[in-house]
């Protein structure tokens, strides 16, 4: 399995395609509000996109036709804008990928429209937890599986959800979706180990019920089989060439988050 290694400069422009990510689902988030349709988020991502100087990785591929995928409550990754009316209550998941240059980013979150429920909050905040768990256990030197026994390990910590098998997070650089497939559950220990120039894309899915899922009719949208509702966050970061970590779609380059874990990160890409 080979993992693309990735030089300086090639990492500065996914830093890029990571910003455009980031300021689009910024934008779709402070757009989320009862009354608003799937289909006008995808319009607001399409047109940032493009005025960001980058290109849409999620049209197209493999015929998916919009810019972000838009999931809601059961509906776990995967869902198709339409027009579906966001209500008060949701669970809206929001996906959103961007090339720049040739190079590309990928990321994702999750929120409750109008929240008052503190059952469904919490599984959204052990689900943003969790990734951040896995990118701290995948520094230089670490092994592959010790991304996803991280994010097993504290989202069971948590109480009881369900953590998504059949989906996992992915190596990304020139195409979003590369080797090696990470997996969010496992033994730590094993695969390949972690080096600089590695760019890995960290996406757990969890529900408050079943991790059992099925595809529906329009081929895409991911449901879990027992109507549980789920959330999903999602990041793209690498270790750069001084071996330290850089989350690549935020602001900050996850200086806050990986500080919680007692990592520096890399200030070659800042
Ligand atoms: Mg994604
Ligand atoms: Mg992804």
């Amino acid at each position: 399995m080979a993992i693309q290694i990735k030089s300086l400069d090639q990492l500065a422009l996914m830093r890029k395609a990571g910003l455009l990510v980031r300021s689009t689902l910024d934008l779709i988030r402070a757009n989320i509000k009862a009354g608003t349709t799937t289909s006008a988020l995808d319009a607001i991502a399409e047109a940032n996109i493009k005025r960001g100087g980058g290109l849409s990785n999620f049209k197209g591929y493999h015929g998916f036709p919009a810019t972000i995928c838009v999931s809601i409550n059961d509906e776990i990754v995967h869902g198709i804008p339409g027009d579906r009316m966001i209500v008060s209550g949701d669970i809206v998941s929001v996906d959103c990928g961007a090339i720049v240059q040739g190079w590309h980013g990928d990321a994702a979150f999750s929120v409750i429209v109008d929240s008052d429920n503190d059952e469904r909050q919490k599984m959204l905040d052990v689900c943003e937890e969790s990734m951040w768990h896995g990118i701290a256990a995948g520094v230089s030197g670490a092994r592959l599986s010790d991304i996803g026994s991280a994010i097993e390990k504290f989202v069971n910590s948590q109480g009881k959800y369900g953590i998504l098998r059949e989906y996992g997070g992915h190596g990304i650089g020139t195409s979003m979706h590369m080797e090696p497939h990470i997996l969010n559950y496992g033994r730590p220990g094993s695969g390949p180990k972690i080096e600089p120039g590695m760019a890995f894309a960290i996406e757990p899915m969890i529900t408050l019920g079943s991790e059992k899922t099925r595809v529906l009719d329009d081929h895409w949208t991911v449901v879990t089989t027992d109507s549980s509702h789920g959330s999903h966050f999602e990041n793209t970061y690498c270790i750069a060439p001084d071996g330290k970590p850089f989350v690549l779609t935020e602001v900050d380059g996850g200086r806050a988050n990986l500080a919680r874990f007692g990592i520096e990160i890399s200030d070659l890409l800042a």
